[in-house]
Formats: C-alpha cells, structure tokens, sequence
C-alpha cells in the first residue's frame, strides 16, 4: 500500500537546509536499504559514514532492545551503567583517560575546543586562546565548530564570528609555524579531511604539527568524527600515524546508526574542570551507550578492521574497471573505507550529477564537494553488495558521460 507520506511533503514543512534525494527509504539490512515503492538500493554512503555495521545489525537489535527495556534516560544528574561501560572501552583502547559523551560530533567538538580555551587560559595565561585550523575543515555546524571549520560559506552570514581563529593550508608546516606562537591554544585537524574532498594528513605534517604544538604549550586536537572508529582500518586513525593527540572527537560510526559521540582526553588536561563547567541533558544516555558498546565490541575487532583494507581493494579495482572505460575519475583518495574518486577535470563541479545518476540506477552514493565522490559503506559490507552496486554504478557513470 502506498504511504501518505510523500517526499513533496518534505518541501513544504522541513526548514529548507537539505536537498534528499527524491526516494523516502523504509526500511534496511545489511547494506540493502527499500523505498516506499518496495525498490531496493544499494548503501555505499552508509549516513555518511555512520552505519558502520550496515542496517538493521542483529546484535545491536538485540543490545538496543533488551536496554530499552530496563533504562532509557536519567540525565547527567545520575550516571548508568552502559556510559561507564563505554568510556572503560574508549580508554583501554586509546590514548585517553577521561571520556565525556555527547549527542553529535559538533557537539563532541564544541567541547573539545572549550576544553581547550579553558586549559590554556587557565594553566598558561589569559590571552592563549589562539585556535589553527585548516582549509576544507569541518567540524560541525554549531557557531563555534562551524566558525573553526575551513569553509567560510558555512559560517557567513550569522553576525560576529567567534574570535582568534586562523585557518591556513592543510599539510603546510611551513604555514602552521608561521602562526604558531606563545598564544596558540590548539591546532585542530581531521587526519583525514571528510567532507574536505578525503585528503590525508602527510605523516611527516602530523609529526611536525605534535612538536610545534609540544614546542608552544599547545593542544593537539584530532577530530575523528568521520575518519574514527574503524573506518579507515585501525579504531582510529591517529593510530596508524602514531602520533598521539591531546584531545580526540568521535561520533558517526561509535553508535553504529545510534546518536552518540565522545570526547576522549588526558587526566592532566580533564583537571582544569569541575562540575557545572560544561554539560549537555543526552550525553552518555543509557541507550545510546549500550549500542555504542556493541558496536565498539564488533568493530573493534581484527575481522572487521583487518576487512577494510581488502573491502576498499574491490571497490578501487571496481572503479578501475569502470575508468578504463569513461576516463572519469583522476584520483582515488582517502583511506580505508573513507574512499574518494576525484573527478577528471572535464568533470569538475559535476559530483552531483553523478549522485543523481546513481540514485537513478538504484545505488547510494556521496560526494566531498563538488569535485570528489565519496564512498562511505558499511564496514562489513559484503563483496556481493559491494560488485552489485558497482555494477550499477556504472550505469550510472555511462548515463553522465553520455549525457
Ligand atoms: N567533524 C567531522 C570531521 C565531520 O565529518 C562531521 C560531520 O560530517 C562533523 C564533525 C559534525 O558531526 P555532526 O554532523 O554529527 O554534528
């Protein structure tokens, strides 16, 4: 039976800041998503990297019912069990000591950055509260991440920006020590830049950047929202450049379709703050958290992460295949299962064109800006789903060229 709902009824009543692809999807599993119209997709965006562990996982069904039936919410004025549970996970398996949980990774990051001020104007002194940041950064969209993020057209418009923020090139030493000083508090910066166009930090600048920041006093902030828990092929991705941050965000795939995200710190960085200092009613919900450990249990283990490097080794070989034949893509870019395919010049501004297409032939695909598309799955997508949506992918590209 055909829902009443329909997709014409977004246009009227949601406050017009997305654009959704024309199909409502229903219902998914694994990395098979339906319509309304019981048509069926193939899931290479995965909610922009979220679904981890795909749709509709059996265990994390089984976690998030079974505490759905003891406790949903007790507010930070109580803690729970599955927050507590959580945070021992982060820390036995990162750098950190302390964890403090919110809804989203703006949010995990708009801690980040007042932890930050708070630490270096209350340990240093009053005036250390210069934040670099990088172009093609993201870090969210409330006014302070979206204001610290390296595309201005997201922060524009909304009155006075907060103060002494920087952004220069990304992967320029040169540019970093050029701003660096006695009143830098942090540098902020996505290993792998997401929704930048899915350009990674060169080790050589991440080893620089941690002895300019140790060189100053200041702290070293990794935003893993996109790039952490798994998805590039270690639980995160500082892990591969072995370059310890003093701060890390995360969210996206840590509640596996869930709400949730995390900021991860030291002790010796936790101790400027006290109760009342910062706090949010969601964070650390017991819901929330019980899925989130789950889905740490099953990510964080070596089939899932050792999969990743061999699940992007098909969809390169896959796009490979297609390139030989249309000549569209000049680069893949990324890592892991954060893949992009950056578009030949004759292409560029057209990464839209290509989502449409794809959408049209029954597959979910992303871009990073206008130039690069994005592949985000499942991490344990199966190379079937993963050949069946190339296939049809490449219809899609065939359809584009021979536009
Ligand atoms: N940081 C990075 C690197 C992201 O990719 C995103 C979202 O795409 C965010 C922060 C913001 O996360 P959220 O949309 O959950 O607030």
């Amino acid at each position: 039976m055909q829902s009443q709902i329909s997709r014409e009824l977004f246009d009227e009543i949601i406050l017009p800041v997305y654009s959704p692809a024309q199909f409502i999807p229903v219902r998914g599993f694994g990395s098979r998503v339906w319509d309304q119209n019981d048509q069926e997709y193939i899931d290479f965006a995965g909610g922009i990297a979220v679904n981890a562990l795909g749709h509709c996982h059996p265990k994390l069904i089984k976690t998030l019912k079974e505490q759905s039936e003891k406790l949903w919410h007790v507010s930070n004025v109580f803690t729970n069990e599955p927050a507590l549970m959580l945070a021992q996970k982060l820390i036995e398996h990162t750098f950190a000591d302390r964890v403090f949980f919110a809804n989203s990774g703006a949010e995990a990051n708009e801690a980040a950055f007042k932890l930050a001020r708070y630490y270096t104007t209350k340990k240093f002194h009053p005036y250390k509260t210069k934040i670099i940041s990088f172009y093609q950064s993201f870090h969210g969209r409330t006014f302070f991440t979206v204001s610290v993020g390296g595309q201005a057209k997201y922060s524009d418009g909304f009155g006075p920006k907060p103060a002494d923020i920087v952004h220069i090139p990304f992967n320029n030493l040169e540019a970093v020590k050029a701003v660096m000083d006695d009143h830098t508090c942090a540098v902020v910066l996505e290993p792998v830049q997401g929704e930048g166009g899915l350009t990674s930090a060169t080790p050589e600048f991440l080893k620089g950047v941690r002895s300019l920041c140790d060189e100053y006093n200041a702290l070293l902030i990794f935003d893993e929202v996109q790039c952490g828990m798994g998805r590039t092929g270690s639980l995160y991705t500082y892990q591969q450049y072995n370059i310890i941050p003093d701060i890390l965000t995360s969210a996206k795939a840590l509640g596996g379709g869930f709400p949730i995200s995390a900021m991860l710190t030291t002790n010796e960085i936790s101790e400027v703050m006290h109760a009342g200092v910062h706090g949010t009613t969601y964070g650390g919900n017991p819901l929330a958290c019980a899925v989130g450990c789950e889905a740490f249990d099953i990510i964080n283990s070596p089939e899932v992460l050792q999969g990743v490097e061999k699940r992007r080794a098909i969809f390169i070989g896959m796009l490979e295949e297609i390139n030989e034949k249309f000549k569209v893509f000049r680069e893949y870019r990324g890592k892991g299962l954060l893949l992009g395919a950056e578009l030949q010049p004759t292409f560029y501004n057209r990464a839209h064109d290509f989502l449409t297409a794809a959408t049209e032939f029954k597959v979910m695909i992303l871009n990073a800006g206008p130039n690069v598309l994005r592949f985000t799955p499942s991490l344990i997508i199966t190379e079937e789903e993963i050949k069946e949506g190339m296939t049809r992918f490449a219809k899609a590209v065939e359809k584009v060229v021979n536009a």
